[in-house]
């Protein structure tokens, strides 16, 4: 099923949308976990689980594509298949949607990825939006791509940033996943300014639960979220308390969802981390929203 066709069949319930991602483990141990973790969260029931795709190598990443195909054949729920370009040439891609094609996926995240220093780059794609193009020439997929509500960090501004998205979505973008955020007040106005430049897709709002303090720094660096004061304090207050961070953590990540749903977002993506403990509790505190 089309994630286009998830999202009307859910707008007729009058509930969002709730997605997963995921990542292909990189040792051999944790991937041989993978079945344990994909089953516990498929019986958490989300709408679909993404699955995340490295920056390329001198082969294509399959585990990306079996990991998608076991969450559709064995488990019965959607996969969306991320695919990033800029370290992998036309016939590559095509190679890899050929695959997803045999396996019935009809899901894609287009992205551009981020430059890996020690692989070379190829010039056949610049930006998601190029991808796209292409993936429209491959076949009946279903496109979405990722959007940046506090701004992706090389963009010029904000502004400019909305742009470059409205040309995805020109593109054949037909839903959009965000970056994750703490504050949701800085969704809500991202959110506003999609609509102002004639962005209708549905966006879902990325959230990603508090585990560990050097993880969300981490990951804070990475990609500019901001932190809230109060969720800063709350860092501060826990960071010596594994138990209690992720108590808090917890508590944070269901506060935020609970706000999204009251304001109607359109999905809530989770960022698992591969944690089906953590995705579980957060859909046992919001069971009777979703
Ligand atoms: P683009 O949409 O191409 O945007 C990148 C930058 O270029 C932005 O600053 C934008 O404003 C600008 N831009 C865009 N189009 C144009 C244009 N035509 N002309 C000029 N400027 C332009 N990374 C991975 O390696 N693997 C993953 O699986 C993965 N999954 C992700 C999932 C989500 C939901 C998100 C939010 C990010 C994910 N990433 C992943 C990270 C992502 O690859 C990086 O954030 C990357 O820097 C940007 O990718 P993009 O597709 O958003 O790029």
């Amino acid at each position: 099923m089309k994630v286009t066709e998830i999202f009307e069949a859910k707008k007729k319930t009058g509930k969002p949308v709730l997605s997963f991602e995921i990542f292909p483990p990189k040792k051999e141990e944790a991937l041989k976990n993978i079945d344990a973790t994909l089953e516990k969260l498929c019986d958490l029931h989300p709408d679909f689980i993404s699955v995340t795709f490295g920056a390329g190598g001198s082969t294509v990443d399959n585990k990306t594509v079996e990991i998608a195909k076991k969450i559709k054949n064995t488990y019965g729920v959607e996969p969306i298949v991320h695919l990033t370009c800029l370290h992998y040439g036309k016939e590559e891609i095509s190679g890899i949607l050929k695959q997803l094609e045999e396996a019935g996926i009809e899901n894609v995240l287009a992205l551009r990825g981020d430059v890996n220093p020690n692989i070379p780059v190829k010039y056949d794609f610049q930006y998601a939006n190029e991808l796209v193009e292409f993936i429209k020439t491959q076949g009946n997929f279903h496109i979405s791509g990722a959007c940046y509500p506090e701004t992706h960090l090389e963009a010029k501004d904000a502004i400019t940033d909305i742009h470059n998205l409205k040309r995805k979505v020109d593109a054949g973008v037909t839903h959009l996943v965000s970056q994750l955020f703490f504050d949701n007040e800085a969704f809500y106005r991202f959110y506003e300014k999609t609509r102002i430049a004639g962005i209708s897709t549905p966006v879902e709002a990325g959230i990603m639960p508090v585990t560990n303090k050097a993880n969300i720094e981490r990951m804070v660096n990475l990609c500019g979220a901001s932190l809230p004061k109060k969720f800063e304090r709350i860092l501060k207050k826990y960071e010596n308390n594994k138990e209690a961070l992720l108590d808090a953590g917890m508590a944070y990540a269901i506060n935020q969802i609970v706000d999204l749903i009251a304001n109607d977002v359109d999905g809530v993506h989770i960022y698992t981390m591969n944690n089906s403990k953590v995705a579980g509790r957060i859909c046992d505190g919001i069971r009777n929203l979703i």
